[in-house]
């Protein structure tokens, strides 16, 4: 049985106050059906790890290697040292603003995993793709690449998001079918690639303009264990309905 896992990805968002205040307000809300976490930036974490007893706290990025001149970058080790637990990996806004490839996510991945870090690896097609008949395509292909060369063991603890670039911040929501669909091939190539108990045991969530009102049609897909959640996630009320809709 995959426990599902709800994370908030808060982006570029919440001061230190904030996300204490939000922490506070959401963790007597929680309950066992799921693991629930929040994504916060790397200012808020340390905060945020000394306030959450229940909820997983993630970062939202890393540098592959473990230390060294490159500014403003943080390492895993770094967080390791917080105590983190998971990190969000390849983001597609990382991937269109700030220069990821498949190639920084596949070593993000690995060092991730060497220091027992839960990767959260986003992957997800353009509008274009989509339209063109190609999110197939691009999501095996992108898989192929970013779980390059890791043990099927440590593939069956990921969690691989399928965020579909046109529903992030848009409001134009996947339908369940295509969302579960696109979480049947993810856990398809995984099969694929690194076998049937990689891909029995692998979370795969589905992101892009989850609300409190949709959440549930999702989570009643069979390939769909959970959702990463950007804007609802930001206010603790619509968190809270969120974590109501799923217990
Ligand atoms: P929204 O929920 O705001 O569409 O964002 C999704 C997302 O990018 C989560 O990582």
């Amino acid at each position: 049985m995959r426990k599902p896992i709800i994370v908030g990805n808060w982006k570029m968002n919440k001061t230190i106050k904030e996300t204490v205040e939000f922490i506070n307000e959401v963790e007597p809300s929680l309950n066992d059906s799921c693991t629930y976490g929040i994504a916060a930036p790397f200012t808020a974490l340390k905060d945020a790890m000394a306030t959450a007893k229940g909820l997983v706290v993630a970062a939202e990025n890393c540098h592959f290697e473990e230390s060294g001149a490159y500014t403003g970058e943080v390492s895993v080790p770094m967080l390791k040292e917080l105590g983190i637990t998971h990190c969000i990996v390849g983001h597609s806004e990382r991937r269109q603003m700030f220069n990821e490839t498949d190639e920084s996510v596949n070593k993000k991945v690995h060092k991730l995993i060497e220091n027992d870090i839960t990767p959260i690896m986003c992957i997800g097609e353009t509008e274009a793709e989509f339209d063109a008949g190609k999110t197939e395509e691009v999501i095996r292909t992108q898989l192929d690449k970013d779980l390059a060369g890791l043990c099927p063991k440590c593939v069956s603890k990921m969690v691989i998001a399928y965020e579909p670039i046109w529903a992030i911040g848009t409001g134009k929501s996947a339908t369940k079918e295509i969302a579960q669909n696109c979480c049947h091939i993810v856990r398809d190539e995984v099969r694929k690639l690194y076998g049937d108990e990689a891909a029995e045991a692998v979370r795969v969530q589905y992101g892009g303009s989850v609300k409190p009102n949709n959440i549930k049609e999702y989570m009643a897909m069979e390939d769909i264990d959970g959702a990463l959640i950007g804007g609802a996630s930001l206010k603790a009320d619509s968190f809270k309905e969120i974590i109501e809709a799923t217990k």
